[in-house]
């Protein structure tokens, strides 16, 4: 399956790919995620992300798309990925149209997770992340890990991302409502999208996710 995840900042979208893409057996495909990795190991395209990523606005679509474009070209993609943090505007999602076309491919479906505002802000407030593994994510009220500041999972340092304090969020989502937002008319126009209600339990919402994915593909 070939499935992109849209949904604003604090979703849930980086938690839901990790389980989704593992239960597809996909690879999960997060720009975001290859973005950090690029600033973590120092690389040039890191230091041009880093600032405009702090500051909670987008990367420049060009070397955004090229990156994606790599990733997607890996052997591991070949039979399906779930991307996550992109496309993220319309100039992207045509880009992504135009590299599927180009290998004779195309997506399954696209799965809007929607989630109200207010819930957002507290969500990613208190979100803190694994060093080790970034699909390791707590919350410091909701789901806290049992030491404080150490994964459960893998024991790793759990930090705060620099673009999840409340000033930056709120930035986000505005890039998220102006930018982000009409690519999912974009996509609707092609019947792709499904959109479901990312509130409940994380299981329920997966089970919620891939039963909307199924039936997309039944449909489709
Ligand atoms: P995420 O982890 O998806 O929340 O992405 C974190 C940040 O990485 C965003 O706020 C952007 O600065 C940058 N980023 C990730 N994906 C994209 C994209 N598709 N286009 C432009 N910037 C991106």
């Amino acid at each position: 399956m070939r499935i992109v995840l849209v949904g604003p900042p604090g979703a849930g979208k980086g938690t839901q790919a990790t389980l989704l893409a593992k239960t597809l057996s996909i690879p999960h495909v997060s720009t975001g995620d290859l973005f950090r990795a690029n600033i973590s190991q120092g690389t040039e395209l890191g230091l041009a992300a880093k600032s405009l990523m702090d500051a909670g606005k987008l990367v420049p679509d060009e070397v955004t798309i090229e990156m994606a474009k790599d990733r997607l070209a890996q052997p591991d993609a070949a039979h399906g990925f779930l991307l996550d943090g992109f496309p993220r505007n319309v100039a992207q999602s045509v880009a992504l149209d135009g590299i599927l076309k180009e290998w004779g491919i195309e997506l399954d479906g696209v799965l809007d997770l929607e989630v109200p505002e207010d819930e957002v802000v507290r969500r990613i407030a208190g979100r803190r992340i694994c060093r080790n593994d970034g699909g390791h994510v707590y919350h410091v009220e909701s789901h806290p890990p049992a030491a404080e500041g150490i994964c459960d999972v893998c024991g790793g340092e759990l930090y705060q991302r620099s673009d999840d304090t409340e000033d930056k969020v709120r930035t986000r989502l505005e890039v998220y409502h102006t930018e982000t937002e009409p690519i999912i008319e974009y996509y609707q126009k092609q019947g792709l999208v499904t959109t479901i209600a990312a509130l409940g339990r994380v299981d329920e919402v997966t089970q919620r996710a891939i039963e909307a994915l199924r039936k997309n593909k039944d449909e489709g």
